[in-house]
């Protein structure tokens, strides 16, 4: 949101390759055409010796200037230059894309004669601008607030039915053009809460058009003995002929791709079954199914529980995907009502009613809960991630948690938030900090504080302190856009945690056996410094547990992270010296 003042508020869905938008009124979701009378319109942006072109105007020129007319941007988004998926897409891409500052993508155009360099983000802004002024046309009025997209939510009459049969689990299956979303909502009373969401940033309808383009690419080489894959030209309309070819093939068994003069004066022809194209995709379609599965595993819950699979987006129409969605689902038959290309505008332009307010008494019987994307925490020893709010809780939320004084005689103590997967805060996105101050020396793990993480509706999370024996706090607010993950940026941080669970793994245990260790030796020290305990123990053993408790301390102090057994065997040490004489004095159910 930019701003939540006066005027309608517009859904945009930035689509891979079509985008659409919506807005709130007459107390309904209206899907807003644009000036040729679509309700969608290409993610394209063209530019020529003359002018720049957007959407229809763009996408109808691509043929000709296929150097110059640049699709997919949303899919650069938030991805570095060196990562292998851009890699091999810029293999397939008729335009030029370089290695600009910091790894960044950029694409490479000739505009009234001159060279131009645009980020991912640049395009993608001129689309939704575009989308902006189709809005604004429509409307007649200016639009200042927009919510660009969410997951796939319902229309007004299957909410209706839905919201009159109790509760019920819903999993949206979105497979468009680049992207593939899958979340799963738990209706019930008109109060939609997002359970969990998943998603993969790259797959989708293309990926499985540039599999049939490969496959008569090899095809055309087997027969004439040339390769069209270094003709830009050729490849354009090769890949045009078989996104035709594949949705033929959601209907037909079997179709025929003609390319009059595709390369070297030479007309191509060649039939594809549907068969055939499944077999080309099979490891991708299955992919979308653990895309699924995972949802669902994040949701806690077992695919028995999921009333009704509904299914959006251009590529779910395709017969193979459907076939295995409904195999998982033990042959549910799913829900397809929804009209793809509208369904997420839709969700984005009921969000959008609702953040401004604009929502009148229909609006409010539906609210939207929303999820963390990604877990909230705060940094301990120093480089360690301790969860407060895990990954897909649903907000508003409020959690607490104690920390304790990481030294001796410590006055202050500084609380870093994060979010992220990882272990390691360094890997996590930093988003801000803040110092409790005034606290009272004690000794190391005595001073109690409170933390609490509060999100609000709005995503705005508040973290505060409270130190528990004075009560003085301290607190930051974190707004939903400064510092903030892109959906693509959160994607890819829980795609890393997964390929990097198991290193991950192995520095928890260590970290945990380091602070096990370290809280057993200061609880002792803390122990034996006791007046009471201190005095029953005598000198001799006070000495004897203090040496061992201070050899360990010193070293901890000097030490990098080592194996987990080390802390362990130093542990077992340390407690063989210092339990039996403690136990004694104080009683064997005394819990130290
Ligand atoms: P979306 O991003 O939801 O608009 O989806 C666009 C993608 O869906 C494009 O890759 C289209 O080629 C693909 N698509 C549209 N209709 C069909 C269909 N009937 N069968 C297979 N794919 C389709």
């Amino acid at each position: 949101m930019s701003d939540h003042g006066e005027g309608p508020a517009i859904g945009i869905d930035l689509g891979t390759t079509y985008s659409c938008v919506a807005v709130w009124q007459n107390e309904r979701v209206e899907i807003i055409v644009n000036d040729q009378g679509m309700r969608t319109t290409p993610s394209y942006v063209a530019f020529t010796h003359i002018e720049r072109l957007v959407g229809d105007a763009a996408k109808n020129q691509a043929a000709r200037n296929p150097v110059n007319s640049i699709f997919d941007a949303k899919r650069l988004i938030g991805r570095r230059f060196s990562d292998p998926l851009i890699q091999s897409d810029i293999n397939l891409w008729p335009f030029k894309i370089i290695e600009g500052p910091g790894d960044k993508p950029m694409i490479i155009v000739d505009y009234k004669g001159e060279e131009k360099h645009f980020s991912a983000e640049e395009i993608s802004s001129m689309v939704l601008r575009m989308m902006r002024e189709i809005a604004e046309a429509y409307l007649g009025t200016t639009v200042k607030n927009a919510v660009v997209t969410v997951p796939a939510y319902f229309n007004d009459s299957q909410r209706k039915a839905t919201s009159s049969i109790g509760k019920r689990n819903v999993l949206i299956f979105d497979l468009g053009g680049g992207t593939t979303d899958v979340s799963l909502i738990t209706i019930e009373k008109g109060v939609f809460e997002v359970k969990a969401v998943a998603g993969d940033t790259h797959l989708g309808g293309e990926d499985f058009d540039n599999r049939m383009v490969k496959h008569f690419v090899n095809i055309f080489k087997r027969q004439h003995k040339v390769d069209i894959s270094v003709n830009s030209k050729a490849l354009r309309r090769l890949r045009t002929a078989c996104e035709k070819a594949k949705i033929i093939l959601s209907s037909a068994m079997e179709t025929t791709i003609e390319v009059d003069y595709l390369y070297k004066g030479i007309d191509f022809s060649s039939t594809i079954t549907r068969a055939k194209f499944a077999e080309l995709n099979m490891d991708l379609f299955r992919k979308c199914i653990h895309i699924v599965e995972k949802c669902l595993t994040d949701a806690k819950m077992d695919k028995s529980c999921v009333h009704d699979v509904v299914v959006t987006g251009g590529s779910s129409r395709i017969p193979k995907v459907q076939q295995l969605l409904r195999d998982l689902f033990n042959g549910k038959e799913l829900c397809k009502s929804i009209n793809p290309d509208e369904a997420v505008a839709y969700g984005a332009a009921v969000q959008a009613a609702i953040l401004t307010g604009m929502g009148n008494e229909k609006l409010q019987d539906i609210m939207l809960l929303d999820v963390t994307p990604l877990s909230l925490g705060v940094e301990v020893c120093g480089s360690e991630m301790s969860i407060v709010i895990p990954r897909n809780t649903a907000i508003p939320t409020k959690k607490e948690e104690n920390y304790y004084n990481m030294s001796d005689n410590q006055t202050s103590m500084l609380f870093s938030v994060y979010e992220g997967e990882r272990t390691r805060t360094c890997d996590n996105n930093f988003l801000g900090q803040f110092r409790l101050s005034g606290i009272p020396p004690a000794p190391r793990g005595v001073t109690k504080a409170k933390v609490c993480f509060d999100i609000d509706t709005n995503g705005i999370l508040n973290v505060s302190a409270k130190e528990m024996t004075t009560g003085v706090t301290s607190k930051i607010t974190i707004t939903n856009d400064k510092a903030r993950l892109s959906s693509e940026e959160i994607d890819r941080m829980v795609q890393d945690a997964e390929i990097y669970k198991a290193e991950d793994d192995e520095h928890r245990k260590k970290v945990e056996a380091k602070v096990t260790l370290e809280n057993y030796a200061y609880d002792m020290r803390n122990t034996i410094n006791d007046k009471k305990i201190g005095a029953k123990l005598g000198l001799v053993r006070k000495k004897k547990i203090n040496d061992a408790v201070e050899q360990v301390i010193q070293w901890l102090d000097g030490l990098q992270l080592v194996d987990s057994e080390e802390y362990e065997d130093k542990l077992e040490t340390l407690e063989s010296i210092c339990n039996p004489i403690i136990h004694r004095i104080c009683g064997q159910n005394q819990k130290l």
